[in-house]
């Protein structure tokens, strides 16, 4: 069973908000499209729940004006936007069975007994809980809990869905399970989703595009591969995931290439002048054991390998002590690597950017 919802577009100009003298957001312009999954990611203390708070309408902002479809909603209170919510700690009623949990925003909305029963059953039955609707909350599990969270968000069928690490205290495999949840009923509703996280991982897994905050400032937004792949600064770059940070010298242009020198090597990769420090992850480096005859290549030692499962991750000295770091499928490592081999690490000029 499916319930579309209409989702609506959120723009954002030049918010800000500031605690006393301390600023937690500061000039953050962007719009989030009708139907789209964004996820703000950052570290802790970013900024990332002020700005949903915000959306929400529970924090007013002290610049900048907000839009829904258009329509000025910086001043207008939480209740009248009308966004399903799943925050952490914003508990369900315990002494409520999970149905009447379920049915009580459309209670309050004063929608008629027939359709609260009809739409009740509808949502239960579209989070997966057919069977559970009488039970009250310390009879379900933790993802049972949070689907009857997500369920009670969604009943007044929101043009926007906030939601704040909903999944934090859930343990690994049920957080997958939730995240996969969340995504078939972002799919199935259509909605507008805006989620919260400071796991990369659960970022990248999740969302249309990702909006990466630093110190109260947007820093990127972008698809997930883009911002992976294609960071706009080393501190994306780095908070994304490990990787190798080889500083260039004497570089020029080459066609859509840059050229320059590491360690006495030549190293190319995509882009023009701007950044000199040639960026590579550790996933798109192989390991040579006799030097390649083309393509960018920088000789090391093996100084550690750590057994992941189905990757093998290789730590490495490189030129002048530099440590560097890459992957290997585990199934196909060379007979007798061990700390203390001598390798070369090549990869495909384009798999490496410029910061
Ligand atoms: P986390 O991942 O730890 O939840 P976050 O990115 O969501 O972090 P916020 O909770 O938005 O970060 O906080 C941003 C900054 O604003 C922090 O430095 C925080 O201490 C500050 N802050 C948040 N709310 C208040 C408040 N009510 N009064 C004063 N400072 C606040």
């Amino acid at each position: 069973m499916t319930v579309k919802t209409r989702a609506a577009e959120i723009g954002v100009e030049g918010i800000g908000k500031d605690f006393g003298t301390f600023t937690a957001l500061d000039d953050i312009s962007l719009t989030i499209g009708r139907g789209e999954f964004l996820t703000l990611l950052g570290p802790s203390g970013s900024g990332k729940t002020t700005f949903l708070m915000l959306l929400a309408g529970f924090e007013e902002a002290t610049r900048g004006r907000m839009t829904l479809d258009g329509r000025d909603m910086t001043r207008v209170p939480a209740e009248k936007r009308g966004f399903g919510m799943v925050f952490q700690g914003y508990a369900l009623f315990p002494h409520m069975s999970a149905a009447a949990n379920i049915a009580f925003p459309l209670k309050v909305q004063k929608r008629g007994a027939r359709e609260i029963k009809a739409r009740t059953e509808q949502i239960i039955e579209m989070v997966g809980l057919a069977g559970h609707g009488h039970k009250r909350p310390d009879a379900l599990s933790g993802g049972q809990q949070q689907r009857v969270a997500l369920a009670r968000a969604l009943a007044c069928e929101p043009p926007v869905m906030l939601l704040d690490e909903p999944f934090s205290a859930l343990d690994k495999n049920l957080r997958g399970q939730m995240q996969d949840e969340v995504r078939r009923l972002h799919r199935e509703t259509g909605t507008t989703f805006v989620f919260v996280t400071h796991d990369q991982s659960e970022a990248l897994a999740l969302s249309s595009r990702v909006a990466i905050f630093e110190q109260g400032r947007l820093q990127q937004i972008a698809p997930p591969r883009e911002v992976y792949d294609r960071p706009h600064s080393r501190f994306v770059a780095e908070f994304l995931g490990d990787i190798n940070l080889l500083p260039l010298s004497d570089t020029s242009r080459d066609g859509d290439m840059l050229r320059g020198t590491f360690a006495g090597r030549t190293l190319r990769a995509p882009g023009k002048a701007g950044g000199e420090t040639l960026a590579i992850r550790p996933e798109y480096m192989r390991l040579g054991l006799t030097a390649p005859s083309s393509g960018n290549a920088i000789p090391a030692t093996v100084t550690d390998l750590t057994y992941l499962g189905a990757d093998t991750r290789i730590d490495l000295r490189g030129p002048d002590g530099m440590a560097l770091v890459m992957t290997h499928a585990s199934g196909s490592l060379p007979d007798g690597l061990a700390p203390g081999t001598d390798i070369w690490a090549t990869w495909p000029e384009e798999k490496g950017f410029l910061l």
